[in-house]
């Protein structure tokens, strides 16, 4: 018998879970399930192999996007890349590698400095992105996943030409949130009270770049509506 699993996992509520130690377990039947995994009989699993090597995801970036989501450490630079916003390296470049994959000199360069004294000198991104090589563009175009615009060429693509409702965010829940709480009030005969949420940042953003605030360093994410811009109760 082969048993697979993953032991990067939220803790059962109230039980034992299987990569708890024996001796910690609250119930007989839960030590007996402890001792089919752990137990040194012959009842018990013989061998473990540990897997190390991811094989869910031929793309290295986005596998290594994926590793640090797993481990709830995603990186600025990432997160940016992801939102296809400005970053710091360009778009061939893997996390942890020494260059980036195009292989040109001029792009290591761009990542190396040259950005950084445009930005500090005025340009703009669009300008400074202009200087990727073809397949560092493709590549960056590749890795923003996320949806800026409801004209985005991608919605007519498989799987989303066949869904039959996208929506942005959360917003049917908290709509349907909002319609229980009037049917709660209604029923009880209560008045309802709108909140309108705020969200404010309290620390200072990590960021390479000295220079600018959030507008200068990456405008699109600026332009990302605030949750309570869009009125939604999850804040408020
Ligand atoms: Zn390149």
């Amino acid at each position: 018998m082969l048993l697979f699993g993953d032991w990067w996992q939220l803790r059962p509520v109230k039980s034992t879970a299987l990569f708890d130690q024996s001796s910690k377990a609250h119930s007989g039947s839960a030590y007996e399930g402890l001792q089919l995994l752990w137990g040194r009989t012959r009842d018990g699993l013989q061998r473990l192999w540990e897997l190390t090597q991811p094989m869910r995801c031929d793309d290295p970036w986005y596998g290594a996007f994926l590793g640090e989501c797993r481990n709830g450490a995603l990186s600025a630079e990432n997160y940016f890349f992801i939102h296809g916003v400005p970053t710091e390296t360009v778009g061939s470049m893997i996390p942890g590698e020494a260059a980036p994959r195009c292989g040109n000199a001029a792009c290591a360069a761009l990542q190396n400095g040259r950005w950084r004294e445009m930005f500090a000198g005025g340009a703009k991104w669009p300008a400074m992105q202009s200087l990727e090589c073809v397949a560092c563009q493709e590549e960056r175009r590749a890795r923003c996943r996320v949806v800026w615009s409801e004209q985005d060429p991608r919605f007519l693509q498989q799987p989303f030409d066949a869904a039959p409702y996208i929506h942005p965010h959360n917003v049917p829940k908290y709509y349907a949130l909002q319609l229980r709480a009037l049917e709660f009030a209604k029923q009880r005969h209560l008045s309802v009270h709108w909140v309108r949420g705020a969200r404010q940042a309290l620390a200072p953003r990590r960021t390479g770049y000295q220079r600018g605030g959030l507008e200068q360093e990456a405008p699109a994410l600026a332009r990302l509506p605030r949750p309570a811009d869009r009125g939604h109760d999850k804040y408020g």
